[in-house]
């Protein structure tokens, strides 16, 4: 069988830069890798796209192929098939999230990333606040500096698995061998053996500790949000980076304010002599008191602002208001020189309401005589 040319397994033209053979190898190995593509010759084509990419994206291979075309590309080169071709298993990782079955157990892997659930009052959550959290996490050992063998000594390649960290086990069936992959029980899985083990860690590389971390909280931050802390994770694999501490809050409630997000709401009684009259009340708010006019004939539920006097945006995008929302509060006891002053105050009225509140009875009357 004839080999295709390797421009045009992978689209490119001839002087195609670098960038271009890239772009169309990530696209075109996406397309066809086996895991995805379950049509019968994808992973031909699989192989195809990742033959033409390692020879076109090394610059001494692709110079031998412009010049004398399908040889052996490893030819003359030195190293093996696959030797000095680091960019694959990168570039596979950041498609598949570094979960790929045919991960090597030496490439460095990022270290796991954290969670911690921290509860906030209402006030901290609005204004902010710098804190202190134990974080129970591996951490890299520092006798051995991470290698788990005794300082002076460095742990070999499994003789078992040959480093690859998984073994083929072979059984004969009655439909004839089968071979299986089993993760590698003499170096569990890490393609590496230890003989003289650290004894700080046991040979883990890794010890258990309780780190204290300082985490800024931001101003505005709300209920369910989480803030990345970079960097404060478990530590990497092989010299990986570590991971990262994600904090995730749970802001209290508050007995009188009420948060949407940097807005806050509250309800204010004041008396009925108040709203009639109008009077100039004090409203307590995040920020301390403020006065607020009431006009007079305030109508229960009527909805007041107070611009600014929110949350602050946890971006940075300004602030929000304060809203109340004024409840008239119906007296419930009263003196007997009360009750005459209301009483002599309905006979005054007549019944009939004033011209503001004449909608609202009116709908009423209406609704009675529709009966
Ligand atoms: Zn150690
Ligand atoms: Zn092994």
């Amino acid at each position: 069988m004839s080999k295709r040319d390797y421009y045009e397994v992978l689209g490119v033209g001839n002087n195609a830069s670098q960038d271009e053979i890239k772009k169309s190898y990530r696209k075109l190995s996406k397309k066809y890798h086996p895991d995805i593509n379950k049509a019968a010759d994808a992973a031909d084509k699989f192989k195809e796209v990742k033959e033409a990419y390692e020879t076109l994206s090394d610059d001494q291979k692709r110079a031998h192929y412009d010049q004398f075309g399908h040889t052996d590309p490893n030819q003359g080169f030195g190293g093996g098939a696959g030797a000095g071709f680091g960019g694959f298993e990168d570039i596979f990782n950041s498609f598949f999230g570094g979960g790929g079955r045919r991960r090597d157990p030496n490439a460095p892997q990022q270290g796991a990333d954290l969670q911690y659930t921290m509860t906030l009052s209402f006030e901290d959550a609005v204004f902010g606040k710098e804190t202190e959290v134990e974080i129970p996490r591996e951490e890299t050992c520092n006798t051995c500096d991470g290698s788990g063998a005794k300082p002076g000594t460095h742990p070999e390649t499994c003789s078992h698995c040959q480093g690859k960290g998984q073994l083929n086990v072979e059984q004969d069936t009655p439909f004839g061998r089968i071979v299986n992959r089993r993760v590698c029980h003499y170096c569990e899985g890490t393609g590496k053996q230890i003989k003289n083990k650290c004894t700080t860690c046991g040979g883990k590389g890794k010890v258990k500790k309780r780190r204290k971390i300082n985490v800024k909280i931001p101003a505005g931050i709300d209920d369910g949000q989480q803030l990345r802390v970079p960097g404060q994770g478990e530590p990497g694999v092989n010299g990986g980076p570590t991971g990262d501490l994600y904090v995730v809050f749970h802001v209290k409630s508050h007995d009188f304010f009420e948060r949407d997000g940097d807005d806050i709401y509250c309800e204010m009684p004041i008396h009925f002599p108040q709203a009639t009259l109008g009077d100039e009340i004090q409203v307590p708010t995040l920020h301390g008191k403020v006065k607020l006019k009431i006009p007079a004939g305030t109508q229960t539920g009527t909805r007041f602002r107070l611009k600014g006097k929110g949350v602050p945006n946890v971006r940075g995008y300004g602030q929000g208001d304060q809203h109340i929302i004024v409840k008239v509060v119906t007296p419930t006891k009263l003196s007997e020189k009360q009750k005459s002053l209301l009483r002599e105050f309905a006979d005054l009225s007549g019944g009939i309401p004033d011209e503001q509140n004449h909608s609202i009875f009116d709908k009423v009357k209406r609704a009675f005589k529709g009966e």
